[in-house]
């Protein structure tokens, strides 16, 4: 059997002390899942749960950051107001369906730092109309994530600063400790909705913070533990 063109090849990130690569499946999202960003998003996170929602996986919409690299990501298209968001990314081992909460972190084979890129002024349109999200959300190049470090060497990540600085200066920073929906609940609540497989990313929300970068910004995210990812945005 072959195919009638070659496959596209899997979003490839590294990974800590080891040559081999983390072959990415599909990039699970949660929405509002720090209490601060849902405010300043205009919703009331005592009555507002978290959601979820999607990313493309492919090798086009997440772009690998090498350790503690940086990557040229091209401003996108029919957007004036392109946004950043930090978030911790769960980088999943092994395959799990209707996963406790207890187990839940059994599945996690590591851990890096990501950003949720957002077509804000594209997503705030589609928000009010009720309509899908995708084009303000899953566009080309939306997900850089930088370098896994195995749960093996960082141990379980539950707190520890997440930060984002924009140009050298600070516009996200807040901890881990503050997630809504811990890690292990949002795999358990996942893996109800969806057969969570190995290579599953799981991007768990940004803090309060969110705002536009334009052509010629350079950021930095960065959470404890974990290396570091730099965009220029071109
Ligand atoms: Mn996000």
């Amino acid at each position: 059997m072959s195919y009638v063109f070659e496959p596209a090849k899997p979003a490839a990130l590294d990974v800590k002390g080891t040559e081999d690569k983390f072959a990415v499946r599909r990039v699970y999202c949660v929405g509002r899942n720090y209490a601060a960003h849902a405010r300043e998003m205009g919703s009331d996170p005592d009555r507002e749960p978290p959601f979820f929602f999607c990313k493309q996986a492919d090798a086009d919409s997440v772009v690998a950051v090498a350790a503690n690299g940086e990557v040229d990501l091209p401003y996108p298209s029919l957007t004036q107001n392109y946004h950043y968001e930090v978030e911790l990314i769960v980088a999943i081992g092994k395959d799990g369906k209707n996963v406790s909460i207890e187990a839940a972190n059994d599945l996690i084979y590591g851990y890096a730092v990501g950003l949720d890129m957002t077509r804000r002024d594209l997503q705030a349109t589609m928000r009010e109309q009720g309509r899908p999200w995708e084009i303000g959300k899953a566009f080309d190049y939306s997900a850089p994530v930088g370098e896994v470090t195995p749960i093996t060497d960082s141990g379980e990540i539950n707190s520890g600063n997440i930060k984002l600085t924009v140009n050298g200066e600070t516009r996200q920073l807040s901890d881990i400790n503050h997630l809504t929906w811990k890690v292990a609940e949002i795999i358990s609540r996942l893996s109800e909705l969806f057969e969570l497989k190995a290579g599953d990313l799981i991007m768990t929300g940004t803090p309060e913070g969110v705002g536009p970068v334009v052509a010629g910004d350079t950021m930095v995210a960065t959470i404890d533990g974990l290396s570091s990812i730099t965009i220029h945005i071109k």
